[in-house]
């Protein structure tokens, strides 16, 4: 018997998640879980090398097939997340199922990526199970503005690309705006990023309402 509610933050690479994420279990005393977990399992450690570009440039791979690696992951969680839930916590999840839709999608034309959503939604919360998400909260953020927050980790064949992460960030929007579960927080004032504790504030405020 479910109790608890899973919140799910998104948004593209640099876009404050994990800091968001962090300031969020201070102030909601919630659990957190991180997507993906690289040293978790062996799916986390092939979507891994994924991103180090051992399988190939962003255009070389499959995107139906790399989905099933980032699903493999979430499924492995899928007993502590439900876990958590029926022991009535607020969950917070960095990164979910949407995470798949916007980089896998950026990585396929417009006119094939309904078929995929459409794809991955059965796979995951039909065929896999994993819970569903109560509520997604967006972190907006320019692309450029969020690569440069990422600079200077190790490779990242979706961090350095920046039409990539424009893609993703334009399909965000689009599952944002298509779905009333979501709420969008425009992280910029200007060309610059707002403080980490203004937003955190919206973000936090979000997650009050539903709790
Ligand atoms: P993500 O988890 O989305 O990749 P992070 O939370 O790791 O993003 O943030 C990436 C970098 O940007 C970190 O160095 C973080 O301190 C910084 N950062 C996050 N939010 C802000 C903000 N509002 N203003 C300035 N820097 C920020």
């Amino acid at each position: 018997m479910r109790q608890g509610k899973l919140i799910v933050v998104e948004g593209i690479d640099g876009s404050g998640k994990s800091t968001q994420v962090e300031l969020l279990k201070q102030a909601l005393n919630c659990e957190i879980i991180s997507f993906p977990r690289y040293e978790d399992n062996e799916y986390g450690r092939l979507i891994k090398n994924y991103l180090e570009g051992e399988f190939g440039s962003i255009n070389e791979v499959d995107p139906y097939k790399i989905a099933c690696l980032f699903a493999g992951d979430r499924l492995l969680a899928k007993p502590i997340i439900e876990k958590w839930l029926s022991e009535g916590k607020i969950v917070i999840a960095n990164r979910y199922v949407s995470a798949s839709k916007a980089h896998m999608g950026a990585n396929l034309p417009e006119g094939k990526r309904e078929d995929f959503f459409k794809w991955l939604g059965e796979l995951e919360y039909q065929t896999n199970g994993i819970p569903k998400e109560d509520l997604t909260i967006l972190l907006k953020v320019d692309p450029v503005v969020a690569q440069k927050n990422v600079k200077g980790g190790g490779p990242d064949i979706h961090e350095e690309n920046l039409r990539h992460l424009e893609e993703a960030g334009r399909i965000y929007l689009y599952l944002a705006k298509n779905n009333p579960k979501w709420y969008v927080v425009d992280c910029m004032q200007d060309s610059n990023m707002r403080s980490i504790e203004e937003i955190s504030k919206e973000v936090i405020n979000i997650c009050l309402k539903l709790i």
